[in-house]
Protein backbone atom coordinates (compact mmCIF):
# COMPACT_ATOMS: atom_id res chain seq x y z
CA UNK A 1 0.00 0.00 0.00
CA UNK A 2 2.57 2.84 0.89
CA UNK A 3 4.60 2.03 -2.39
CA UNK A 4 1.31 2.56 -3.97
CA UNK A 5 0.81 5.82 -2.20
CA UNK A 6 4.52 6.97 -2.55
CA UNK A 7 3.77 5.97 -6.32
CA UNK A 8 0.74 8.47 -6.57
CA UNK A 9 2.39 11.33 -4.92
CA UNK A 10 5.15 11.18 -7.54
CA UNK A 11 2.82 11.33 -10.66
CA UNK A 12 0.78 13.79 -8.63
CA UNK A 13 3.87 15.83 -8.19
CA UNK A 14 5.18 15.39 -11.83
CA UNK A 15 1.59 16.59 -13.48
CA UNK A 16 1.60 19.57 -10.99
CA UNK A 17 5.36 20.68 -11.99
CA UNK A 18 4.37 19.68 -15.53
CA UNK A 19 1.69 22.39 -14.79
CA UNK A 20 3.55 25.21 -13.42
CA UNK A 21 6.42 25.16 -15.83
CA UNK A 22 3.73 25.83 -18.73
CA UNK A 23 2.09 28.12 -16.37
CA UNK A 24 5.24 29.83 -16.19
CA UNK A 25 6.45 29.64 -20.16
CA UNK A 26 2.97 31.20 -21.43
CA UNK A 27 3.46 33.99 -18.45
CA UNK A 28 6.66 34.80 -19.71
CA UNK A 29 5.68 34.90 -23.31
CA UNK A 30 2.96 36.80 -22.43
CA UNK A 31 4.75 39.55 -20.57
CA UNK A 32 6.95 39.78 -23.20
CA UNK A 33 4.11 40.34 -25.88
CA UNK A 34 3.33 43.53 -23.87
CA UNK A 35 5.48 45.83 -23.70
CA UNK A 36 5.24 47.07 -26.89
CA UNK A 37 1.36 47.47 -26.15
CA UNK A 38 1.74 49.89 -23.24
CA UNK A 39 4.38 52.19 -23.95
CA UNK A 40 2.86 52.91 -27.08
CA UNK A 41 -0.05 55.52 -26.07
CA UNK A 42 2.91 57.27 -23.22
CA UNK A 43 5.27 57.93 -26.25
CA UNK A 44 2.92 58.94 -29.00
CA UNK A 45 1.19 61.76 -26.09
CA UNK A 46 3.55 64.25 -25.80
CA UNK A 47 4.53 63.76 -29.77
CA UNK A 48 1.11 65.33 -29.93
CA UNK A 49 1.57 68.57 -27.70
CA UNK A 50 4.47 69.66 -29.46
CA UNK A 51 2.81 69.91 -32.44
CA UNK A 52 0.18 72.45 -30.61
CA UNK A 53 2.96 74.23 -28.88
CA UNK A 54 5.58 75.38 -31.42
CA UNK A 55 2.37 77.36 -32.99
CA UNK A 56 1.94 80.61 -31.18
CA UNK A 57 5.34 81.79 -31.75
CA UNK A 58 4.80 81.79 -35.74
CA UNK A 59 1.40 83.87 -35.36
CA UNK A 60 3.21 86.18 -32.77
CA UNK A 61 6.62 86.55 -35.00
CA UNK A 62 4.87 89.10 -37.53
CA UNK A 63 3.66 91.69 -35.29
CA UNK A 64 6.88 92.18 -33.85
CA UNK A 65 8.42 92.71 -36.98
CA UNK A 66 8.32 95.35 -39.47
CA UNK A 67 4.36 95.07 -40.52
CA UNK A 68 3.46 93.67 -43.42
CA UNK A 69 2.54 96.51 -46.07
CA UNK A 70 -1.05 96.00 -47.82
CA UNK A 71 -0.67 98.61 -50.63
CA UNK A 72 -1.91 96.56 -53.24
CA UNK A 73 -5.58 96.27 -51.58
CA UNK A 74 -6.68 99.62 -53.96
CA UNK A 75 -5.32 97.84 -56.68
CA UNK A 76 -7.72 95.42 -56.04
CA UNK A 77 -10.95 97.05 -56.17
CA UNK A 78 -11.30 99.22 -58.53
CA UNK A 79 -13.99 101.70 -57.83
CA UNK A 80 -14.99 104.63 -59.53
CA UNK A 81 -13.11 107.78 -59.38
CA UNK A 82 -14.35 110.81 -58.37
CA UNK A 83 -14.59 113.97 -59.51
CA UNK A 84 -12.89 116.82 -57.55
CA UNK A 85 -13.89 120.31 -57.62
CA UNK A 86 -11.49 123.11 -58.22
CA UNK A 87 -10.06 125.21 -55.50
CA UNK A 88 -11.13 127.95 -57.17
CA UNK A 89 -14.96 127.40 -56.98
CA UNK A 90 -14.83 125.70 -53.73
CA UNK A 91 -13.34 128.90 -52.12
CA UNK A 92 -16.61 130.91 -53.43
CA UNK A 93 -18.66 128.45 -52.33
CA UNK A 94 -17.36 128.13 -48.51
CA UNK A 95 -16.92 131.81 -48.09
CA UNK A 96 -20.77 131.19 -47.89
CA UNK A 97 -21.02 128.91 -45.68
CA UNK A 98 -18.18 130.87 -43.29
CA UNK A 99 -20.48 134.07 -43.56
CA UNK A 100 -23.47 132.14 -42.09
CA UNK A 101 -21.87 130.59 -38.97
CA UNK A 102 -20.13 133.75 -38.61
CA UNK A 103 -22.46 136.73 -38.65
CA UNK A 104 -21.83 137.69 -35.01
CA UNK A 105 -20.00 139.85 -35.80
CA UNK A 106 -21.75 141.57 -38.63
CA UNK A 107 -24.89 142.28 -36.46
CA UNK A 108 -22.54 143.47 -33.50
CA UNK A 109 -21.00 146.04 -36.32
CA UNK A 110 -24.69 146.86 -37.54
CA UNK A 111 -25.92 147.58 -34.12
CA UNK A 112 -23.14 149.81 -33.44
CA UNK A 113 -23.64 151.49 -35.91
CA UNK A 114 -27.39 152.14 -35.79
CA UNK A 115 -27.28 153.84 -32.01
CA UNK A 116 -27.71 157.88 -32.54
CA UNK A 117 -24.59 157.92 -29.91
CA UNK A 118 -22.02 155.53 -29.24
CA UNK A 119 -21.45 155.33 -25.71
CA UNK A 120 -18.70 153.24 -23.89
CA UNK A 121 -21.79 151.02 -23.13
CA UNK A 122 -22.11 150.37 -26.91
CA UNK A 123 -18.42 149.76 -27.52
CA UNK A 124 -18.09 147.41 -24.90
CA UNK A 125 -21.27 145.06 -26.20
CA UNK A 126 -19.15 145.42 -29.35
CA UNK A 127 -15.97 144.06 -27.46
CA UNK A 128 -18.23 141.34 -26.17
CA UNK A 129 -19.26 140.18 -29.64
CA UNK A 130 -15.70 140.27 -30.98
CA UNK A 131 -14.46 138.28 -27.52
CA UNK A 132 -17.13 135.87 -28.08
CA UNK A 133 -16.14 134.90 -31.94
CA UNK A 134 -12.87 134.12 -30.03
CA UNK A 135 -10.38 136.73 -31.16
CA UNK A 136 -8.46 137.08 -27.38
CA UNK A 137 -8.89 140.10 -25.20
CA UNK A 138 -5.49 141.78 -26.79
CA UNK A 139 -6.73 141.72 -30.25
CA UNK A 140 -9.99 143.15 -29.17
CA UNK A 141 -8.63 145.90 -27.99
CA UNK A 142 -6.72 146.82 -30.50
CA UNK A 143 -9.12 146.43 -32.89
CA UNK A 144 -11.92 148.59 -30.88
CA UNK A 145 -9.06 151.00 -30.37
CA UNK A 146 -8.34 151.66 -33.58
CA UNK A 147 -11.64 151.44 -35.00
CA UNK A 148 -12.66 154.18 -32.09
CA UNK A 149 -9.79 156.64 -33.30
CA UNK A 150 -10.96 156.48 -37.10
CA UNK A 151 -14.47 156.95 -36.61
CA UNK A 152 -13.81 159.86 -34.12
CA UNK A 153 -11.09 161.30 -36.68
CA UNK A 154 -13.64 161.20 -39.63
CA UNK A 155 -16.52 162.15 -36.45
CA UNK A 156 -18.55 159.51 -38.73
CA UNK A 157 -20.99 156.81 -38.67
CA UNK A 158 -20.98 156.54 -41.82
CA UNK A 159 -21.87 152.40 -41.85
CA UNK A 160 -19.56 151.65 -45.48
CA UNK A 161 -16.56 153.80 -44.02
CA UNK A 162 -17.26 151.88 -40.40
CA UNK A 163 -17.46 148.47 -42.35
CA UNK A 164 -14.71 149.27 -44.33
CA UNK A 165 -12.05 150.22 -41.09
CA UNK A 166 -13.25 147.15 -39.57
CA UNK A 167 -12.30 144.59 -42.00
CA UNK A 168 -9.16 146.96 -42.58
CA UNK A 169 -8.74 145.89 -39.28
CA UNK A 170 -9.30 142.37 -38.94
CA UNK A 171 -7.04 141.60 -42.17
CA UNK A 172 -4.66 143.30 -40.26
CA UNK A 173 -4.54 140.94 -37.44
CA UNK A 174 -5.70 138.06 -39.53
CA UNK A 175 -2.14 138.97 -41.53
CA UNK A 176 -2.05 139.25 -44.80
CA UNK A 177 1.56 138.77 -45.27
CA UNK A 178 2.11 135.12 -43.97
CA UNK A 179 3.30 132.56 -45.96
CA UNK A 180 0.62 129.92 -46.34
CA UNK A 181 2.38 127.66 -48.67
CA UNK A 182 1.70 124.12 -48.03
CA UNK A 183 5.22 122.53 -48.57
CA UNK A 184 4.24 119.18 -50.19
CA UNK A 185 7.23 119.16 -52.10
CA UNK A 186 10.04 117.51 -51.43
CA UNK A 187 13.50 117.93 -52.23
CA UNK A 188 16.83 115.64 -54.08
CA UNK A 189 14.47 113.42 -55.27
CA UNK A 190 12.98 112.70 -52.46
CA UNK A 191 8.97 113.10 -51.79
CA UNK A 192 7.08 115.75 -50.05
CA UNK A 193 6.45 114.64 -46.27
CA UNK A 194 2.98 115.61 -44.84
CA UNK A 195 2.62 114.93 -41.40
CA UNK A 196 -1.16 115.42 -39.79
CA UNK A 197 -1.12 115.54 -36.15
CA UNK A 198 -3.80 116.69 -33.13
CA UNK A 199 -5.91 115.50 -30.50
CA UNK A 200 -8.87 113.14 -31.28
CA UNK A 201 -11.54 114.35 -33.28
CA UNK A 202 -10.47 117.17 -34.39
CA UNK A 203 -10.31 116.18 -38.22
CA UNK A 204 -7.41 114.75 -39.01
CA UNK A 205 -8.38 111.31 -41.26
CA UNK A 206 -10.79 114.18 -42.70
CA UNK A 207 -8.03 116.55 -43.58
CA UNK A 208 -5.75 114.13 -45.11
CA UNK A 209 -8.44 112.41 -47.47
CA UNK A 210 -9.77 116.11 -48.49
CA UNK A 211 -5.76 117.27 -48.82
CA UNK A 212 -5.35 114.23 -51.05
CA UNK A 213 -8.17 115.39 -53.37
CA UNK A 214 -6.74 118.58 -53.92
CA UNK A 215 -3.38 116.96 -54.77
CA UNK A 216 -4.38 115.02 -56.74
CA UNK A 217 -6.91 117.54 -58.99
CA UNK A 218 -3.43 119.28 -59.13
CA UNK A 219 -2.13 116.03 -61.33
CA UNK A 220 0.37 115.36 -58.36
CA UNK A 221 0.87 111.60 -57.13
CA UNK A 222 0.22 110.88 -53.39
CA UNK A 223 0.52 107.87 -50.99
CA UNK A 224 -1.02 107.72 -47.89
CA UNK A 225 0.08 106.39 -44.62
CA UNK A 226 -2.10 105.27 -42.16
CA UNK A 227 -0.32 105.58 -38.82
CA UNK A 228 -3.26 105.44 -36.61
CA UNK A 229 -2.39 101.47 -35.70
CA UNK A 230 -4.33 102.65 -32.36
CA UNK A 231 -8.08 101.78 -33.96
CA UNK A 232 -8.43 99.18 -36.83
CA UNK A 233 -11.04 101.14 -38.33
CA UNK A 234 -8.73 104.14 -38.60
CA UNK A 235 -6.95 102.74 -41.58
CA UNK A 236 -10.23 101.57 -43.08
CA UNK A 237 -11.65 105.09 -42.90
CA UNK A 238 -8.36 106.61 -44.64
CA UNK A 239 -8.20 103.88 -47.14
CA UNK A 240 -11.81 105.13 -48.63
CA UNK A 241 -10.49 108.29 -48.37
CA UNK A 242 -7.69 107.44 -50.99
CA UNK A 243 -9.63 104.95 -53.33
CA UNK A 244 -12.25 107.27 -54.00
CA UNK A 245 -9.74 109.57 -56.29
CA UNK A 246 -7.28 106.37 -56.96
CA UNK A 247 -4.61 107.01 -53.96
CA UNK A 248 -2.95 103.74 -52.41
CA UNK A 249 -2.82 103.97 -48.51
CA UNK A 250 0.37 101.95 -46.92
CA UNK A 251 -1.29 100.32 -43.73
CA UNK A 252 -0.02 97.98 -40.68
CA UNK A 253 -1.71 95.66 -39.18
CA UNK A 254 -4.18 96.94 -35.69
CA UNK A 255 -1.49 98.19 -32.62
CA UNK A 256 1.47 97.83 -34.88
CA UNK A 257 4.29 100.68 -34.11
CA UNK A 258 2.72 103.52 -35.54
CA UNK A 259 6.95 104.42 -36.60
CA UNK A 260 7.11 101.42 -38.20
CA UNK A 261 4.04 102.31 -40.63
CA UNK A 262 4.96 106.04 -41.27
CA UNK A 263 8.56 104.87 -41.90
CA UNK A 264 7.21 102.42 -44.59
CA UNK A 265 5.03 104.88 -46.21
CA UNK A 266 7.47 106.87 -46.88
CA UNK A 267 10.04 103.92 -48.11
CA UNK A 268 7.67 103.10 -50.30
CA UNK A 269 6.33 106.53 -51.33
CA UNK A 270 10.70 107.32 -52.02
CA UNK A 271 10.53 104.06 -54.32
CA UNK A 272 7.49 104.71 -56.28
CA UNK A 273 8.49 108.24 -56.70
CA UNK A 274 5.42 109.40 -55.82
CA UNK A 275 4.94 113.69 -55.16
CA UNK A 276 3.44 113.55 -51.76
CA UNK A 277 3.39 111.70 -48.98
CA UNK A 278 0.67 112.34 -46.19
CA UNK A 279 0.57 110.47 -43.23
CA UNK A 280 -2.06 110.36 -40.69
CA UNK A 281 -1.55 109.69 -37.01
CA UNK A 282 -3.68 108.78 -34.07
CA UNK A 283 -5.48 111.17 -31.65
CA UNK A 284 -3.77 111.86 -28.93
CA UNK A 285 -4.55 113.84 -25.44
CA UNK A 286 -2.00 116.66 -25.47
CA UNK A 287 -2.02 115.90 -22.01
CA UNK A 288 -0.63 112.72 -22.15
CA UNK A 289 3.30 112.59 -22.23
CA UNK A 290 3.96 109.20 -23.37
CA UNK A 291 1.83 109.41 -26.18
CA UNK A 292 3.13 112.69 -27.08
CA UNK A 293 6.77 111.59 -27.37
CA UNK A 294 5.37 108.68 -29.72
CA UNK A 295 4.38 111.61 -31.90
CA UNK A 296 8.10 112.88 -31.90
CA UNK A 297 9.34 109.52 -32.59
CA UNK A 298 6.84 109.23 -35.24
CA UNK A 299 9.06 112.13 -37.35
CA UNK A 300 12.14 110.66 -36.20
CA UNK A 301 11.57 107.47 -37.95
CA UNK A 302 10.08 108.75 -40.70
CA UNK A 303 13.46 111.72 -41.11
CA UNK A 304 15.42 108.57 -41.38
CA UNK A 305 14.28 107.76 -44.79
CA UNK A 306 13.12 111.23 -46.12
CA UNK A 307 12.79 114.93 -44.37
CA UNK A 308 9.45 116.18 -43.14
CA UNK A 309 8.43 119.01 -45.46
CA UNK A 310 4.96 119.89 -43.56
CA UNK A 311 3.64 119.24 -40.47
CA UNK A 312 -0.18 120.30 -39.73
CA UNK A 313 -2.12 120.58 -36.94
CA UNK A 314 -5.74 120.08 -36.93
CA UNK A 315 -7.80 122.08 -34.50
CA UNK A 316 -11.51 122.06 -34.11
CA UNK A 317 -12.54 125.15 -34.27
CA UNK A 318 -15.56 124.67 -31.87
CA UNK A 319 -12.92 123.69 -29.23
CA UNK A 320 -11.45 127.46 -28.69
CA UNK A 321 -9.44 128.28 -25.67
CA UNK A 322 -8.22 124.19 -25.30
CA UNK A 323 -7.27 124.40 -28.94
CA UNK A 324 -4.94 126.59 -27.64
CA UNK A 325 -3.48 125.03 -24.98
CA UNK A 326 -3.24 121.76 -27.64
CA UNK A 327 -1.34 124.02 -30.29
CA UNK A 328 1.28 124.94 -27.59
CA UNK A 329 1.67 121.41 -26.33
CA UNK A 330 2.17 119.72 -29.98
CA UNK A 331 4.45 122.91 -31.28
CA UNK A 332 6.59 121.80 -28.39
CA UNK A 333 6.59 118.44 -29.51
CA UNK A 334 7.04 118.19 -33.57
CA UNK A 335 8.01 121.07 -34.72
CA UNK A 336 4.39 122.26 -36.31
CA UNK A 337 4.50 124.22 -40.08
CA UNK A 338 0.98 125.30 -40.64
CA UNK A 339 -2.35 125.17 -38.54
CA UNK A 340 -5.99 123.21 -40.18
CA UNK A 341 -9.19 125.20 -38.76
CA UNK A 342 -11.61 122.27 -38.62
CA UNK A 343 -15.41 122.77 -38.44
CA UNK A 344 -15.61 126.56 -39.15
CA UNK A 345 -19.09 125.95 -40.85
CA UNK A 346 -20.45 125.04 -37.46
CA UNK A 347 -18.60 127.32 -35.41
CA UNK A 348 -18.81 131.08 -34.99
CA UNK A 349 -15.26 131.18 -33.24
CA UNK A 350 -13.32 132.68 -36.52
CA UNK A 351 -11.72 134.71 -34.18
CA UNK A 352 -9.21 131.78 -32.82
CA UNK A 353 -7.20 132.38 -36.48
CA UNK A 354 -5.84 135.20 -34.75
CA UNK A 355 -5.03 133.74 -31.19
CA UNK A 356 -4.02 130.79 -32.71
CA UNK A 357 -1.26 132.21 -35.16
CA UNK A 358 -0.35 134.94 -32.73
CA UNK A 359 0.60 132.03 -29.45
CA UNK A 360 2.02 129.26 -32.06
CA UNK A 361 3.76 131.94 -34.32
CA UNK A 362 2.75 129.68 -36.95
CA UNK A 363 0.41 130.16 -39.80
CA UNK A 364 -3.45 128.87 -40.42
CA UNK A 365 -2.65 127.26 -43.69
CA UNK A 366 -6.30 125.63 -44.37
CA UNK A 367 -9.77 125.78 -43.01
CA UNK A 368 -12.20 123.15 -42.73
CA UNK A 369 -16.08 124.13 -43.83
CA UNK A 370 -17.99 121.24 -43.68
CA UNK A 371 -17.93 116.98 -43.64
CA UNK A 372 -18.31 117.11 -47.55
CA UNK A 373 -15.22 115.61 -49.40
CA UNK A 374 -14.16 119.09 -50.65
CA UNK A 375 -14.99 121.48 -47.97
CA UNK A 376 -11.22 122.07 -47.63
CA UNK A 377 -10.09 125.71 -48.83
CA UNK A 378 -6.91 127.22 -48.68
CA UNK A 379 -6.73 129.80 -46.17
CA UNK A 380 -6.86 133.35 -47.20
CA UNK A 381 -6.63 136.76 -45.33
CA UNK A 382 -9.08 138.42 -47.26
CA UNK A 383 -11.52 135.90 -48.29
CA UNK A 384 -11.79 134.51 -44.50
CA UNK A 385 -12.52 138.23 -43.21
CA UNK A 386 -15.06 138.74 -45.77
CA UNK A 387 -16.67 135.81 -44.60
CA UNK A 388 -16.41 136.43 -40.82
CA UNK A 389 -18.42 139.78 -41.66
CA UNK A 390 -20.81 138.21 -43.81
CA UNK A 391 -20.19 139.37 -47.40
P1 LIG B 1 -9.77 112.47 -36.40
O1 LIG B 1 -10.12 111.65 -35.21
O2 LIG B 1 -9.01 113.70 -36.01
O3 LIG B 1 -9.11 111.72 -37.48
O4 LIG B 1 -11.16 113.04 -36.97
P2 LIG B 1 -11.99 112.58 -38.24
O5 LIG B 1 -11.31 113.01 -39.48
O6 LIG B 1 -12.34 111.15 -38.12
O7 LIG B 1 -13.27 113.53 -38.08
C1 LIG B 1 -14.09 113.49 -36.96
C2 LIG B 1 -15.46 114.04 -37.35
O8 LIG B 1 -15.36 115.44 -37.67
C3 LIG B 1 -16.04 113.37 -38.58
O9 LIG B 1 -17.41 113.17 -38.35
C4 LIG B 1 -15.82 114.40 -39.67
O10 LIG B 1 -16.77 114.30 -40.70
C5 LIG B 1 -15.96 115.69 -38.92
N1 LIG B 1 -15.28 116.81 -39.56
C6 LIG B 1 -14.00 116.88 -39.97
N2 LIG B 1 -13.73 118.09 -40.52
C7 LIG B 1 -14.91 118.81 -40.47
C8 LIG B 1 -15.28 120.13 -40.87
O11 LIG B 1 -14.50 120.93 -41.38
N3 LIG B 1 -16.58 120.50 -40.63
C9 LIG B 1 -17.48 119.66 -40.05
N4 LIG B 1 -18.71 120.10 -39.84
N5 LIG B 1 -17.15 118.42 -39.65
C10 LIG B 1 -15.88 117.99 -39.86
P1 LIG C 1 -8.43 106.99 -21.59
O1 LIG C 1 -8.29 108.48 -21.47
O2 LIG C 1 -7.95 106.30 -20.36
O3 LIG C 1 -9.79 106.56 -22.03
O4 LIG C 1 -7.39 106.55 -22.64
P2 LIG C 1 -7.52 106.36 -24.21
O5 LIG C 1 -8.81 105.75 -24.58
O6 LIG C 1 -7.08 107.62 -24.88
O7 LIG C 1 -6.37 105.29 -24.38
C1 LIG C 1 -6.39 104.07 -23.72
C2 LIG C 1 -5.00 103.48 -23.74
O8 LIG C 1 -4.55 103.39 -25.05
C3 LIG C 1 -4.01 104.31 -22.96
O9 LIG C 1 -3.22 103.45 -22.21
C4 LIG C 1 -3.20 105.01 -24.01
O10 LIG C 1 -1.87 105.07 -23.60
C5 LIG C 1 -3.35 104.09 -25.21
N1 LIG C 1 -3.42 104.88 -26.44
C6 LIG C 1 -4.37 105.79 -26.78
N2 LIG C 1 -4.11 106.35 -27.96
C7 LIG C 1 -2.98 105.77 -28.40
C8 LIG C 1 -2.19 105.92 -29.56
O11 LIG C 1 -2.46 106.73 -30.44
N3 LIG C 1 -1.08 105.16 -29.69
C9 LIG C 1 -0.75 104.26 -28.73
N4 LIG C 1 0.35 103.54 -28.91
N5 LIG C 1 -1.45 104.09 -27.62
C10 LIG C 1 -2.56 104.82 -27.44
MG1 LIG D 1 -8.42 109.83 -37.54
Amino acid sequence: MPTDLTFIFWIILGVVLAATAVGIVVALRERRQLPPVVPTPEVEAPEAEPETRPAPPTVEAPTEEAPPVEAPTAATSAPELETIEAPTSRLARLRRRLATSNNALARGLADLLSRDRIDDETWDDFEMTLISSDLGVGPTTELTTHLRQAMAIDGVADPAQAKATLRRELVRLVDPTLDRTLHVEGADGNPGVVMVVGVNGTGKTTTVGKLARVLVAEQKTVLLGAADTFRAAAAEQLTTWGERVGVETVRGPEGADPASVAFDAVAQGVNAGVDTVIVDTAGRLHTKTGLMDELGKVKRVIEKKAPVTEVLLVLDATTGQNGLVQARIFAEVVDVTGIVLTKLDGSAKGGIVVQVQRELKVPVKLIGLGEGADDLAPFEAEGFVAGLLGE
